[in-house]
């Protein structure tokens, strides 16, 4: 599937909807495994998205996608500012060859990976990178499948971030980011609609 301006500034605004109502609970994910904080810093980066979309207008997708970098990088702090800025500034530079959705978000994963040195089962965000990015290659995503996802962080045992610290204590809870990362794939599910 191509991507689209259009599309992908619709995406981005329901995924900033998404995380604003669910801030509190992204919070109290992190309370349990890390420092409580991932609601506040992903809302403070979405809103900061919003507010260049009003302000910047941009006109094109390359533009559209170093701006959502940009705001994640300068404006939230953590680990997951700059694996979501890298994600999108690793998406922005592909755009200037490909505006293949698929091909766009494998640079992006790439790009986490690269940036935390996660790999699957480590029980962050990479988890639902990882399962989600062959169904929009194929076409199978689904809510289900996006679901399944993320609750397979649950059983895993942190290895990456400040969850590690926990060891075995971390198992049982699913992962902060693994679940705002369900929330960008459900919202590009639905900008898709
Ligand atoms: P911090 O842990 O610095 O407070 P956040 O709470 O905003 O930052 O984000 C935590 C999330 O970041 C985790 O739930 C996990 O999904 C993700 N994360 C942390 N470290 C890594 C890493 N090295 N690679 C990929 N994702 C990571
Ligand atoms: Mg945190
Ligand atoms: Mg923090």
């Amino acid at each position: 599937m191509q991507l689209t301006l259009d599309v992908y500034e619709k995406w981005l605004r329901l995924f900033a909807k998404k995380v604003e109502s669910n801030k509190l609970y992204l919070s109290e994910l992190d309370a349990a495994i890390g420092d409580g904080d991932h609601g506040n810093n992903m809302a403070r980066g979405v809103s900061a998205v919003e507010e260049g979309f009003n302000l910047k207008t941009p006109q094109d997708l390359t533009s559209a996608l170093k701006l959502t970098a940009m705001a994640f990088i300068s404006k939230v702090g953590g680990a997951s500012g700059p694996l979501y800025g890298t994600a999108f500034l690793e998406m922005a530079k592909a755009s200037s060859k490909t505006d293949d959705l698929s091909e766009l978000l494998e640079a992006a994963l790439a790009g986490i990976k690269k940036r935390g040195g996660a790999t699957a089962g480590d029980k962050t965000m990479v988890d639902v990178w990882e399962k989600v990015l062959p169904t929009i290659k194929d076409g199978s995503i689904s809510e289900d499948g996006i679901e399944e996802a993320v609750e397979a962080t649950k059983d895993m045992q942190a290895k990456k971030g400040r969850a590690s610290y926990l060891g075995e204590r971390s198992i049982g809870h699913l992962d902060p980011g693994a679940v705002s990362s369900g929330y960008l794939f459900n919202s590009l599910l639905k900008a898709e609609e």
